[in-house]
């Protein structure tokens, strides 16, 4: 990843140069706090060099010097940290009933957050009004924040294909709506960044979550949907236009039960939460109502050693196992990392069973190979990771991104 200076001819220096300010910026990012020496050792150049770049992020007002400590050579050495009001971030979890709509500051801290929606079905028609609202309170609440906005990042809930042109279309065949031009989606004359939830969720938890640093992970999205990113090579994978991971509609038992996408015996007719409650009810179950205090009332009545509710959740234990288990022979993880509402709520009592359960169904090999993990940033994983999308763009360009009042 780290270009190296010394590859530099005279014909490239501006290109070498222009990646080493990238990766500078993305190393005080990542690092939070760091200094020029661990810069210059981790982005592969000299001190010397690595003072020049810094010079160059701290005049376009995207790194501060952030306090000075005494070195053991007795020299004071002075912190870097990414300068918060340098740059800002949109990332939005677009659900099927609602929008969660974050901006986020250079230091990847939610400043404010705004959500949208609530219906109990949402319409594609109404999607595009809601994005508008949440943006719109959120300017009017952070005005100074929109002068130096990069962008916003779109999660949603489907296939997110671009074309050629870099136009983006989002295909949701589960949830019956046509083609969206993603673009269509937002009035503001914002960059618009679009990918798969499951996707972004797995983008946050490689960035600095619980994937931070692996080459082969798989992150779960359990939820009203059920959705998947694959961590091959220490990149996200995507597949010839962008299906790959779509382990929600991957077929467990033919003929089985009717999936929303129009198939049958998807993993997600049976692990999503619908699909979970609907077994729940049909077994005797009473949930109130369909979200996640519903999901906690079925886990509750298993701890609580109620028959049908234990019953129900053997049966989501095993199925998510043997889901799992084939997942983890295809692609051998050292990571198996769940996340979204629902796969949160199963991790806090039944991490453990999962993990048995999934070792028990992955051929003996790759099933003693790896850990299973919670996400690492809770519900909002989805929203942060769509922001990471202008974020990549602001370190890919951090001149031609970074706006000027
Ligand atoms: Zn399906």
């Amino acid at each position: 990843m780290s270009p190296r200076a010394a590859a530099a001819s005279p014909a490239n220096v501006s290109d070498v140069r222009r990646r080493n300010v990238s990766e500078a910026l993305r190393s005080v990012i990542r690092a939070g706090r760091t200094t020029r020496a661990t810069l210059a050792a981790e982005c592969g150049v000299s001190v010397a060099s690595a003072t020049n770049l810094v010079g160059d992020l701290i005049a376009e007002g995207l790194i501060v010097e952030a306090g000075v400590a005494s070195s053991r050579g007795g020299r004071p050495v002075t912190f870097l940290q990414p300068n918060p009001a340098g740059a800002y971030f949109v990332g939005a979890d677009v659900g099927e009933r609602g929008v969660a709509v974050e901006l986020f500051d250079l230091q990847m801290n939610r400043v404010d957050r705004e959500f949208r929606g609530g219906r109990t079905e949402e319409q594609i028609e109404t999607i595009g009004d809601d994005l508008d609202a949440a943006l719109e309170a959120l300017q009017t609440r952070h005005p100074e924040a929109w002068t130096r906005l990069v962008g916003i990042g779109l999660a949603l809930p489907g296939i997110v294909e671009t074309d050629a042109d870099g136009r983006q279309i989002l295909y949701a065949q589960s949830l019956g709506w046509p083609p969206v031009d993603v673009a269509d989606l937002v009035s503001q004359p914002l960059r618009i960044f679009a990918e798969n939830g499951a996707k972004t969720q797995a983008m946050a938890e490689l960035w600095d979550g619980a994937a931070r640093g692996l080459s082969e992970a798989l992150v779960v999205l359990l939820g009203r949907g059920v959705g998947l990113g694959i961590i091959s090579d220490g990149e996200l994978a995507h597949g010839l236009t962008s299906s790959a991971g779509e382990w929600g509609h991957l077929k467990i038992e033919r003929g089985g039960r009717l999936c929303r996408c129009g198939g049958r015996g998807c993993v997600e007719a049976y692990l999503g939460a619908d699909a979970i409650l609907s077994a729940w009810r049909e077994a005797g179950g009473r949930p109130d109502g369909s979200g996640w205090r519903a999901i906690g009332e079925l886990l509750d009545a298993d701890r609580a050693g109620d028959a049908v509710a234990v019953a129900v959740v053997d049966e989501i234990v095993a199925t998510l196992g043997s889901a799992l288990g084939g997942l983890v022979n295809l692609t051998n993880p050292e990571r198996v990392v769940i996340g979204g509402w629902v796969g949160l709520r199963l991790m806090e009592t039944l991490q453990h069973r999962i993990e048995a359960a999934t070792r028990a169904e992955a051929l003996r090999r790759p099933g003693g190979q790896f850990d299973l993990r919670p996400s690492a940033f809770g519900g909002d994983t989805v929203a942060l990771g769509a922001a990471l999308m202008p974020l990549e763009a602001l370190i890919a360009d951090p001149r031609a991104s970074s706006p000027r009042s």
